[in-house]
């Protein structure tokens, strides 16, 4: 059916989970109209159902390693288990969503001659032996590991985006996401942030694993959504990849003692065994974000941490 009006149709898969509903939310601020598209796997109608009023958001339950039948002009594909302990839930069907999911979309992009962007990880870089990683670095991957289903699920996607666009001219965009975190993490899903943040409010153990010296940035939602939106709305020339993410490096230990501090809580930190294949650094170089998105995040961690307590003291 023809288009009449200049709205953007979007596209949200997995847009019911932590980063998909932030980025409906946005997109309908902005004017768009957005089909939310989720098996609610690990997102929830909870997470969108604030959207629900709104004429011009529809949710749809729909498992994308299945093919879609809808017409619009966007595609952000966002629809996978992002936390290890629901990726390696069930590895098949990782890496089948990642995979499966990114051929059905890629295919309904071609047809109805959609933009679309892939939200890729900063897994693509593995266990990284460069340090910080730009987007040149091919990456340090276990092939057969118990994150292989997601990293690898995640490499070949971004594969394929790439070939449909030399293959068929689609306009592709590929985002390497690294730790993001905010409201509406989901709470069981062993993520630092959420476990700590949660263990710190109930008085338990923070539990580090390792020494917590290993690394991680991270990187608030608003920001990230931002950066995606960028992406999306750059020129066709630009197809990334591009790390999004925050640069600003901390050790694991660092971010326990900082959630103790700002909940005021009187839990004590205590080790637990470090997890097969846990990279031991992890920072993005996003000098390309600078350049091509003029994107930074804005959100200093110890502000967007307040919000995240905040949202996960009203939840409780
Ligand atoms: P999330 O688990 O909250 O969201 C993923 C959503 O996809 C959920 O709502 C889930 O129900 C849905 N989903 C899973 N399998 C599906 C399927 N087969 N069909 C339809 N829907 C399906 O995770 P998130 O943190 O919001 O991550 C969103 C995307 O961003 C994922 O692709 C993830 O790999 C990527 N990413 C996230 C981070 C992060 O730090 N949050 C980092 C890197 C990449
Ligand atoms: N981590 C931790 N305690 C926890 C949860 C995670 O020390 O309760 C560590 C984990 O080993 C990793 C880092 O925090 O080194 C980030 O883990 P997460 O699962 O959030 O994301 P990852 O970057 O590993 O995908």
């Amino acid at each position: 059916m023809r288009h009449y009006s200049n709205t953007q149709r979007v596209l949200v898969t997995g847009g019911a989970g932590f980063l998909g509903s932030h980025l409906c939310e946005r997109l309908l601020a902005e004017g768009s109209d957005v089909l939310c598209v989720d098996n609610f796997y690990t997102g929830t109608k909870e997470n969108v159902a604030h959207l629900l009023g709104n004429p011009r958001f529809e949710l749809m339950r729909h498992d994308v390693t299945f093919p879609l039948y809808v017409e619009v002009d966007q595609i952000y594909n966002l629809a996978c288990p992002a936390a290890p302990i629901h990726y390696q839930y069930d590895p098949v069907q990782t890496t089948k969503t990642s995979v499966h999911g990114a051929i059905n979309m890629l295919g309904l992009a071609k047809r109805v001659k959609a933009k679309i962007l892939q939200a890729s990880t900063s897994e693509v870089y593995g266990d990284p032996q460069v340090h910080p990683q730009t987007e040149g670095y091919w990456g340090h991957v276990n092939p057969i590991g118990l994150r292989s289903c997601y990293d690898e699920g995640k490499r070949c996607a971004e594969t394929l985006f790439f070939d449909y666009h030399r293959q068929h001219q689609l306009r592709i965009k590929v985002a390497r996401i690294f730790n993001t975190y905010g409201p509406r993490m989901h709470p069981n899903d062993g993520r630092v942030v959420s476990n700590f943040v949660i263990q710190a409010l109930k008085g338990e153990p923070i539990t580090v694993y390792g020494e917590g010296r290993q690394t991680r940035s991270f990187c608030y939602v608003d920001d990230l959504v931002d950066g995606l939106m960028r992406l999306m709305n750059t020129g066709d020339e630009f197809t990334g990849p591009v790390n999004l993410g925050n640069p600003v490096e901390f050790t694991i230990r660092e971010l326990a003692q900082k959630v103790i501090a700002l909940t005021g809580s009187r839990s004590k930190i205590e080790t637990r065994p470090l997890p097969s294949d846990d990279p031991r650094q992890r920072q993005p170089d996003i000098s390309l974000a600078k350049a091509k998105l003029g994107w930074q995040p804005a959100m200093a961690l110890d502000d967007g941490l307040r919000r995240t307590i905040e949202y996960f003291s009203a939840a409780r």
